[in-house]
């Protein structure tokens, strides 16, 4: 059980004074996920970005221009727009010793800024000052205070990533009041090691992050947020250890089969697979027949042929008569694996459905049903497979597609679900194996390094987006020879809403041209919409495929030869070779277009240089390596790594390592957690949600 002390911050978002039903639903969407809405907790951890600098000028003339500036100042004159302009800003006058700023304010409630704004009275005034026409102005103040409410204004003011319906203002005052809700936790780390590090509380660090003292504070490396990453590090590293030592002393279960299934799946491919292939296929399936578990990682490129290899691996647990899950990260990706797959399972005689937070009412019931009574041989799903209520006659073998979205803590459920599960993960990213291996925990590794037969190079072009028409044009030219075409849109910094307004705007401005050859596909869309959207371009009945980022992982349609990524400059390099191994898996010949707004700096040419040059995805992980450091080859800054909240790989090396340590050692000492610092480590396991540690614990 939870301890109660942390009832609070998991909470739901809306016991927060001042969040509503409304708000609470916004949030949901922003810091929820698939099977829970935002608690008070994905608030606390909701770091700022940035801060702003509202410290007083000591005058007008020293306020900065350019920049937010914040100064006291008289109420010297009101302006109302001159008669018969009444769509004119509203201007009022302010003015101290040495200067004078205009006011300007578009829309105004007159009546309002005349009550609280009158001449002659003294306010605090913040906001992005500017000069027009020689004069100072301000658009829009961003804080008009009474000095005596001065001190209630931070100097440095944190700046939150937004989500649309919810503002700055909003954002702060609800996060704040969040960090407010932080209690005060028994300490879970070594005493010695947090006097020598310079480790503060916590609850101070959490609340110090939301408080920024001065513009270092946000930064990133500072005392407060490696506190509260090395927590977040040390809680990973003991949830591992536990695994660890669990799957040492709980030896696995063999599970063979005579290959039967294995051959007449074989047989009903449309094509004979690669050595790599067969070689991975064979390990896994040696893994399997051994009594202990299997932990191993699957790395191939985007378009090597992973599923297949799962493919064959659950077939072979089919055998032994025992079932098999396999997760993917995204309902898109979970939904075409399942209609790929379900055809050559029939052919196999095997029994396959697809469980994800979708799925409802009876079809839901059935699904679970067969699922424990053993009638499905193969869920195919998204993390809904984990949920409470789902189980399983006898799970062999968990197989986690694209794994850089999952994590150790996912890893412990999915063991939860069955004894002995065989887990095998796939990913796409090549993460250096040392990387690979403090990370994510020990795994054996099997590599699929080439691609299958038959497929040709893709052309990749680099273009300046004022080249638009000329690309239109081409676009044309490719869906009259009867190609279909995929159009990026990218993600506009942590906004969604941006990006699916990017993404609307240009499937409009296609369809003036195409009709309706031209889909859409965003994430905000409604499940059933993005169904459709997909499988109208699977059937060829839509030829131009504008999307925003949610393509990036998996997608495959085999006629799809031409890509066009907008702003390419804006995406990360692992992510562009993501998103450009959708295509060149058909017969034809396929070209990638890079459109880039310039001008470009030194580093984003090279990006885009490197992408021009080369396919190879372990190549353009070591430039991006040695171009943007760690985090970017482990996708957690573009993606936001939901293992990761707090912790950065780039930057927080040093304290994994001594997490690590810190973690072995205290689980030799105190191996059920018994100690007082054992009991303190329980409620920072729950924190950092890795409490399904704590249950091997009990079963220990
Ligand atoms: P990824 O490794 O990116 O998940 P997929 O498993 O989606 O790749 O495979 C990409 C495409 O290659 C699919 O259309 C699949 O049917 C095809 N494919 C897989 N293995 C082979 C093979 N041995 N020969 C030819 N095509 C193959
Ligand atoms: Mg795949």
């Amino acid at each position: 059980m939870r301890p109660t002390t942390l009832d609070p911050l998991f909470a739901p978002v809306t016991t927060l004074s001042g969040v509503g039903p409304k708000l609470g639903k916004l949030l949901d969407k922003f810091l929820g996920d698939e099977l829970r809405g935002a608690r008070v907790i994905d608030l606390l951890f909701h770091l700022p970005s940035g801060a702003i600098d509202r410290r007083p000028s000591p005058s007008i003339a020293e306020a900065p221009i350019g920049d937010v500036a914040t100064f006291a100042a008289r109420i010297a004159e009101h302006r109302p727009p001159p008669p018969g302009k009444g769509k004119a800003p509203y201007r009022i006058v302010v003015e101290d010793e040495s200067g004078d700023v205009t006011l300007v304010f578009f829309h105004a409630d007159v009546r309002h800024l005349l009550q609280t704004l009158p001449i002659g009275a003294y306010r605090i005034i913040s906001g992005k000052l500017e000069l027009w026409e020689g004069m100072r102005q301000m658009v829009h103040p961003e804080r008009l205070l009474e000095p005596k409410l001065a001190a209630t204004m931070p100097s440095f003011e944190p700046v939150y990533g937004l989500t649309e319906g919810i503002g700055p203002r909003v954002m702060g005052r609800i996060v704040a009041a969040a960090a407010e809700r932080c209690p005060d936790l028994a300490e879970w780390q070594d005493e010695a090691f947090l006097a020598r590090s310079g480790f503060p509380p916590f609850r101070e660090a959490m609340q110090a992050l939301h408080q920024p003292a001065d513009a270092k504070a946000v930064e990133g490396d500072t005392v407060m947020r490696r506190r509260v990453a090395y927590d977040e590090l040390l809680a990973s590293q003991i949830a591992l250890a536990l695994v660890r030592r669990q799957q040492k002393k709980a030896a696995g279960r063999a599970t063979s089969g005579d290959g039967q299934i294995r051959r007449a799946l074989e047989s009903a491919l449309p094509f004979t697979l690669t050595d790599g292939q067969r070689q991975a296929i064979a390990d896994i399936h040696d893994d399997m027949e051994k009594p202990e578990r299997m932990l191993r990682l699957l790395q191939g490129d985007v378009g090597s042929g992973k599923t297949v290899v799962a493919l064959m691996a659950m077939a072979a647990a089919a055998e032994a008569g025992r079932q098999s899950v396999l997760m993917a990260p995204t309902e898109i990706l979970a939904r075409q694996h399942a209609e790929r797959l379900a055809p050559l399972a029939a052919k196999a005689g095997l029994q396959l459905a697809l469980l994800t937070g979708r799925e409802k009412g009876p079809g839901r019931r059935q699904v679970l049903e067969g699922l424990a009574d053993g009638r499905i041989d193969i869920a195919v799903g998204t993390h809904a497979l984990f949920q409470e209520g789902v189980a399983f006659r006898d799970l062999a073998l968990a197989i986690v597609d694209e794994q850089h979205r999952f994590g150790v803590h996912q890893r412990l459920l999915l063991g939860s679900k069955g004894e002995a599960v065989d887990i095998l993960v796939m990913t796409a990213t090549p993460i250096p194996r040392t990387l690979a291996l403090t990370w994510f925990g020990d795994m054996d590794v099997s590599v699929l390094s080439e691609k299958p037969a038959g497929r040709k190079p893709i052309a990749t072009k680099v273009i300046s987006l004022d080249r638009y028409e000329e690309v239109v044009a081409g676009v044309g030219r490719a869906v009259a020879a009867g190609a279909q075409i995929y159009w990026v849109c990218p993600l506009v910094q942590e906004s969604d809403t941006l990006d699916v307004a990017a993404a609307q705007e240009r499937s409009e401005a296609l369809q003036q041209l195409f009709g309706d050859k031209v889909g859409l596909l965003h994430g905000q869309m409604p499940g059933r919409d993005k169904d459709q959207a997909m499988a109208d371009f699977v059937a060829g009945r839509s030829r131009i495929l504008v999307a925003t980022t949610v393509i990036e992982v998996g997608v495959d349609v085999p006629n799809a030869s031409v890509m066009v990524i907008e702003h390419a400059e804006r995406f990360g390099l692992a992510q562009l070779h993501q998103l450009r191994g959708r295509i060149g898996r058909g017969s034809a010949a396929s070209t990638c277009l890079l459109l880039y707004k310039g001008p470009l700096g030194p580093v984003a040419e090279a990006r885009l240089g490197i992408m021009r040059e080369t396919e190879d995805g372990f190549r353009i992980a070591e430039e991006d390596l040695r171009l943007r450091g760690e985090g970017e080859v482990l996708g957690t800054r573009q993606s936001g790594s939901p293992d990761w909240r707090i912790a950065r790989p780039e930057t927080d090396g040093d304290l994994l390592a001594a997490a690590r340590d810190d973690a072995r050692l205290l689980i030799e000492r105190d191996p059920q957690l018994d100690s007082p610092r054992g009991q303190a480590v329980r409620t920072l396991l729950y924190l950092f949600e890795r409490d399904v540690a704590v249950r091997l614990l009990r079963a220990g």
